[in-house]
């Protein structure tokens, strides 16, 4: 038995060995600790000592490169010898107090920049997932740009200034990606582009199947639109440019801003709203969905999920390609129109350790506290998933900050776990 899942998974396994322009790895909900972008993309490193410290491709080099120039300054080396009696006059300014003072309270304010706080990289938990990003892949060798950065291992000890330009690059990439791919005038001159981003969603889907991917190696199958911040809704009007462009530049500017809330990356957010709801429950006051929707518009996390449920391997299969074609506005398929993204996100687990043979899927909407748009994306499930391809008819909505706040079924509250209802048609 066990054989035969290590056979089952082997081909998406060796898949994930490998970069790909296809898709690349995230952790989704973890925020890199030195440039406060979230998820984190690529490579992901984490403090063995500290506690919670995540680092990113680009920080954990950042480091590495501070590390051998601290080695460098503070701690000089024997002096090399003498050329020709003259003095080396560069080792006595190596002893010089100045700089072993400013290493050390750089050590202060960043442990981890000491040796002993050793990194390593995660391969496997729950946040580790694949993700096909649609439009990214359309022919701009711009928008892959930052992914062949990040996968580049000989890529090191970029200095800050570079991450900044090449993140704004990213972000610019993308944002021209999200354009083009939202103009209905640009969709005929970027119809061949388009096509073969569908292909690229077929190749994406075939690789992995949820029942072929255990979730020791990845735990989520990922398809996005646009920016991977989730910053921008995806409706197909020039209006959501306003919208993806903020959230972009939220986590691209973070650095500058992160002491404000308009600058607060997700993880001090939640961080802020939890604390708000522990004082209200503290208070004795009786507690309804209105305060977590004011907290939740309070502190910018609005973002919620249809879910639907799979009961085997095979009926995740078979329903995650219809979820996955319908968000990235693919043909369902051949002879078929594409059409409008449904939403900016969608992923599905994988397979479970015995005997958990369940599937979870998740559609992602912005703002949950816009009614009209979460009937939308139900509606646009409702047409993509046949009935009969899943034996649990139910599609539940749940606001993330729900989950952040520990609201689950029998809460002590007697708050509702899910804020809408619907079935497959
Ligand atoms: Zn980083
Ligand atoms: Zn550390």
């Amino acid at each position: 038995m066990a054989a035969e899942q290590e056979d089952r998974f082997a081909a998406a396994r060796e898949a994930l060995r490998h970069d790909s322009p296809l898709w690349t790895i995230q952790h989704l909900d973890i925020t890199c600790d030195g440039c406060e972008t979230e998820p984190i993309v690529g490579h992901r490193y984490k403090c063995c000592v500290c506690e919670d410290i995540d680092l990113c491709g680009a920080c954990m080099r950042a480091l590495v490169a501070a590390r051998v120039k601290m080695s460098q300054e503070a701690a000089p080396r024997p002096a090399p010898p003498r050329q020709g009696g003259r003095p080396r006059r560069w080792v006595a300014k190596l002893h010089s107090r100045d700089l072993a003072e400013k290493w050390a309270a750089l050590q202060t304010a960043v442990p981890c920049l000491h040796p002993s706080h050793k990194f390593q990289k995660v391969l496997e938990g729950p946040e580790r997932a694949v993700v096909f990003t649609a439009g990214q892949n359309a022919g701009s060798a711009g928008s892959s740009g930052s992914s062949a950065a990040e996968a580049s291992p000989g890529a090191g000890g970029k200095e800050q200034q570079q991450q900044g330009q090449q993140a704004d690059a990213a972000a610019a990439a993308l944002a021209a990606v999200s354009l083009q791919e939202g103009s209905s005038d640009a969709a005929a001159a970027a119809g061949s582009a388009q096509l073969s981003d569908s292909d690229q969603l077929e190749d994406f889907l075939a690789t992995f199947r949820p029942s072929a991917c255990s979730c020791s190696d990845v735990a989520w199958l990922v398809v996005e639109v646009g920016s991977s911040s989730g910053g921008g809704s995806t409706q197909p009007a020039g209006s959501s440019g306003a919208g993806s462009a903020g959230g972009s530049s939220g986590s691209g500017s973070s650095s500058s801003t992160r002491a404000t809330e308009a600058g607060a990356s997700l993880e001090e957010r939640v961080d802020a709203a939890v604390e708000e709801w522990e004082k209200l429950a503290a208070s004795g006051r009786k507690l309804a969905a209105a305060d977590v929707d004011r907290l939740a518009a309070e502190h910018r996390i609005t973002k919620g999920k249809w879910m639907l449920f799979a009961r085997s391997g095979e009926e995740a299969d078979a329903a995650w390609p219809a979820v996955a074609r319908a968000v990235c506005g693919a043909a369902a398929g051949a002879g078929q129109p594409a059409a409008a993204p449904l939403c900016g996100s969608a992923k599905v687990s994988s397979t479970a350790p015995p005997p958990d043979n369940s599937h979870v899927f998740c559609c992602y909407v912005e703002n949950y506290q816009d009614a009209a748009d979460v009937q939308r994306v139900c509606r646009g499930l409702q047409r993509a998933v046949p009935a009969g391809l899943l034996q649990d008819k139910r599609l539940l909505f749940k606001p993330d900050i729900y989950t952040y706040l520990g609201i689950y079924s029998r809460n002590e509250w007697g708050i509702k776990p899910s804020t809408h209802e619907a079935r497959l048609l």
